[in-house]
């Protein structure tokens, strides 16, 4: 994969695809500017030699040009955040001359999720060269993260060559033993991460919602837990082949409903009763994870062990993330919910590296090939 190295910018118009799809509240002010603070390190090093900017991003999923979706709050974050004037080019056909200029949500243009050629030129007209700098984005092949990389001299930024070399690293050399925490809702989501660690991993920890197809397939009692039934096959494959390697909670909290007032009821063991769900992995899991994750050389986090959003099943995560935190592993976090989980704790700053790309980090994982990372090779 080419890197800045392999570029010449000095003077040169670059045109950067960042990864600035940040949450918004109800009046769309950001809730969490980390995306774009991770994006910091390569447009100063841009800016620093000579390079003057058009980048481009997307933000949520917008139906055409819904003034919901402009991008203008990230413009200004992120003047605040560069100490630069932001100037957001309200059309592709109205981009103004400026050292840092922001093109509009680039989903407002339906060729974008097609990976359009036409649009590429189009994008490719705005610069002299390429950098794409958003992981978050990278296993979609659209025209700001594909097409248009062929079109100009182009590179990774910073951060996507950081994102791709530590979770490619986890892969091929990884400091041993390798630990994977897997979580989170559905098992379906996140099947090829736990084939492809079944392959490379020494432990397979597995925690969230996504328990009970494993249990259900083990023919105990659900109760009222979320339960994906497209996850039982896949639930039972790994059950076949993941032997010693793969542990299973073996204690719950359970909850009469998903909710943080709602009645609670410790489990020993995980069997959950008609009309309880279960909604957090219990103490003794949760310290017996603990202790594997002290014991690795590394780390793979993803998915929280439970409902963290709602108090009363927040201790399982906050168990796992305060080991993961502490561990001399090497550790690395993906996943949108379980950054969230990290940052709720407080703990975010305690890992070596917490990946920006959720979908995308679980791709490489699994082994496939990044179509953006692809057209930059
Ligand atoms: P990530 O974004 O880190 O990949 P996921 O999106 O797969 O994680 O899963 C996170 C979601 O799973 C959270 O909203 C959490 O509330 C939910 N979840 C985890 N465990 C449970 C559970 N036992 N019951 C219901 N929801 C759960
Ligand atoms: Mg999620």
């Amino acid at each position: 994969m080419r890197t800045l190295e392999d570029l010449d910018v000095e003077g040169k118009r670059v045109l950067v695809r960042v990864d600035f799809n940040v949450p918004l509240d109800e009046d769309r002010r950001i809730t969490d500017d980390a995306r774009i603070r991770a994006a910091l390190p390569t447009l100063r090093e841009l800016r620093e030699q000579g390079a003057r900017l058009v980048l481009a991003a997307h933000l949520g999923r917008p139906k055409g040009r819904e003034e919901k979706f402009s991008l203008q709050p990230v413009a200004d974050r992120l003047a605040e955040l560069l100490g630069e004037e932001v100037v957001l080019a309200p059309s592709l056909d109205d981009v103004p001359d400026g050292d840092v200029v922001m093109l509009e949500n680039v989903r407002f243009e339906p060729g974008e999720t097609k990976n359009d050629p036409e649009l590429a030129k189009r994008y490719a007209a705005l610069a002299d060269v390429y950098v794409n700098d958003a992981f978050g984005a990278a296993h979609r092949a659209h025209a700001s993260t594909e097409a248009v990389a062929h079109l100009l001299p182009s590179a990774a930024g910073r951060l996507l060559e950081r994102e791709v070399s530590t979770l490619k690293g986890i892969l091929a050399n990884p400091e041993r033993p390798l630990v994977a925490v897997v979580g989170g809702a559905k098992v379906t989501d996140k099947i090829g991460v736990l084939e492809a660690f079944l392959q490379t991993a020494d432990r397979i920890l597995i925690g969230g919602a996504m328990c009970f197809p494993f249990f259900k397939a083990q023919g105990r009692e659900v109760g009222a837990s979320l339960c994906e039934e497209e996850g039982m096959e896949p639930a039972r494959k790994v059950l076949a082949s993941g032997g010693e390697k793969l542990r299973l909670p073996v204690d719950l909290v359970a909850g009469k409903e998903f909710s943080a007032d709602t009645e609670t009821r410790p489990l020993d063991g995980v069997d959950v009763p008609e009309g309880w769900m279960g909604l957090d992995i219990g103490p003794r899991t949760a310290a017996g994870y603990a202790e594997v994750i002290r014991d690795a050389g590394t780390v793979f986090w993803n998915g929280p062990m439970g409902a963290f959003e709602l108090a009363p099943f927040a201790a399982g995560t906050r168990t796992v993330a305060e080991a993961v935190a502490e561990s001399d592993a090497v550790t690395v976090v993906g996943g949108g919910d379980s950054a969230a989980a990290l940052a709720q704790f407080g703990l975010d700053d305690d890992v070596t590296h917490l990946s920006t790309g959720g979908g995308a980090s679980l791709e490489l994982i699994e082994g496939k090939a990044l179509p953006g990372v692809e057209a930059l090779s």
